[in-house]
C-alpha cells in the first residue's frame, strides 16, 4: 500500500511554502462585511471595525483612512495610523482584535502627512513601537513640520503633527525583517517628496499572495504651485508611479480605502486578488497627471 499525503499536504509541499506561511489563528472581533459597516461613511475620523484582509494582515484603520496591522511571530506590524483624531480609534481596533498595542514592534509609514500619519505619535507612545522611515520622509516625521518642496506644503502647514521618534532610517530602502516576514519598500515619490510603498509576503491557509501597500498616487498641490514650472517634481511622479507600477502586487491596499475600491473587496463584493491592480492604478494616476499638465500647460501665458 503507497503512503498517500492529503491533497494540502501535497500542495503545500509543491509551493515550498517558508516556515513563517503557517497562518496564525483567527482573531475574534474582526468585521467580515466592513463595507457595510461603513456604508454612507468615509470621514477619515469615522469609526471603522477592524477587519482581516487576508491572512495575518488586518484593517484597523476608519471608513476614510487606512491603517494596517500585520501579525508576526515576533510581534505586530502597523501600518499608518490616519488623522490624529484617529488614533484612540486605531488602538481600540487593535484591543479589539484581541491584541496589546504594546506588542506592535515597528511602525511604518506610507507618506509623511498628516492625515495618514498624524495619530502616529499618540499611537506610538502608547505602544513604545520604533518607527522605520524613508529618508524623505524622516525628516517631517521627526519634526512634525511638513516639507517645504512639497507642491501640498502651505496646505499641509495649516495641520500640526505631533514628531515621530524614528529608530530607523531606511536610507537605502532595504527591507526590514519582522518575525519572518519582510517588509519590502520603494520609493515612489509621485503623491509626496517621501511617498513609500510596501510589499510583504501573506498566506492564509495554503494560499500565498504578495500584498502591495501602494501609496497614494494623486499628484495634487497648492493652487499656486505648476508642475510645469518644477521639472525635477515631473521626473519625480514619473518615476514614482513607474514604480507603483511595477509592484508584486496581488493584494493591493491603497491609503484611502476608496482609491481601490478596498470594501467591496474585502468583504467580497469584488475579487481580492486582482492581478494587474497596481498597475492599472498607476497608470489611471499617470493619465490624471498628463491632463494636470495640459491644463497648466493651456493656462500658461504667452510669451511676450
Ligand atoms: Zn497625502
Amino acid at each position: 500500500m503507497s503512503a498517500r499525503l492529503p491533497i494540502a499536504a501535497l500542495l503545500a509541499a509543491a509551493l515550498a511554502l517558508p516556515a513563517t506561511a503557517q497562518p496564525l489563528p483567527p482573531r475574534p472581533g474582526a468585521t467580515r462585511n466592513i463595507a457595510a459597516a461603513c456604508a454612507g461613511r468615509d470621514g477619515w475620523a469615522d469609526p471603522a471595525p477592524p477587519a482581516r484582509i487576508f491572512g495575518n494582515t488586518y484593517y484597523v484603520g476608519t471608513c476614510g483612512i487606512t491603517a494596517l496591522l500585520v501579525q508576526t511571530q515576533a510581534g505586530l506590524v502597523l501600518l499608518d495610523g490616519g488623522v490624529p483624531e484617529a488614533a484612540p480609534l486605531v488602538l481600540a481596533n487593535i484591543r479589539k482584535l484581541g491584541f496589546s498595542p504594546r506588542a506592535i514592534r515597528w511602525i511604518l509609514v506610507s507618506h509623511e502627512h498628516y492625515d495618514h500619519a498624524g495619530a502616529l505619535a499618540e499611537i506610538q507612545r502608547e505602544s513604545g513601537a520604533r518607527v522605520a522611515a524613508g529618508p524623505f520622509q524622516a525628516q517631517a516625521l521627526g519634526t512634525g513640520q511638513p516639507d517645504p518642496g512639497d507642491p501640498q506644503y502651505p496646505m499641509l502647514a495649516k495641520h500640526s503633527m505631533a514628531p515621530l521618534r524614528i529608530e530607523k532610517t531606511m536610507l537605502n530602502y532595504g527591507r526590514l525583517t519582522v518575525g519572518g516576514i519582510d517588509f519590502t519598500p520603494a520609493a515612489t515619490p509621485a503623491h509626496s517628496p517621501g511617498s513609500t510603498s510596501w510589499t510583504w509576503r501573506d498566506c492564509q491557509g495554503i494560499e500565498c499572495r504578495t500584498i502591495a501597500y501602494a501609496d497614494s498616487a494623486t499628484v495634487i498641490s497648492a493652487e499656486s504651485y505648476r508642475f510645469s514650472d518644477n521639472p525635477k517634481r515631473i521626473a519625480a511622479v514619473h518615476t514614482g508611479l513607474g514604480a507603483i507600477a511595477t509592484l508584486p502586487c496581488d493584494i493591493l491596499i491603497t491609503p484611502h480605502p476608496s482609491a481601490s475600491n478596498l470594501f467591496d473587496r474585502m468583504s467580497g463584493v469584488k475579487p481580492l486578488v486582482q492581478a494587474g491592480a497596481c498597475r492599472a492604478y498607476a497608470l489611471a494616476a499617470a493619465k490624471r497627471f498628463d491632463e494636470r499638465l495640459a491644463s497648466e500647460n493651456a493656462t500658461a501665458l504667452p510669451p511676450k
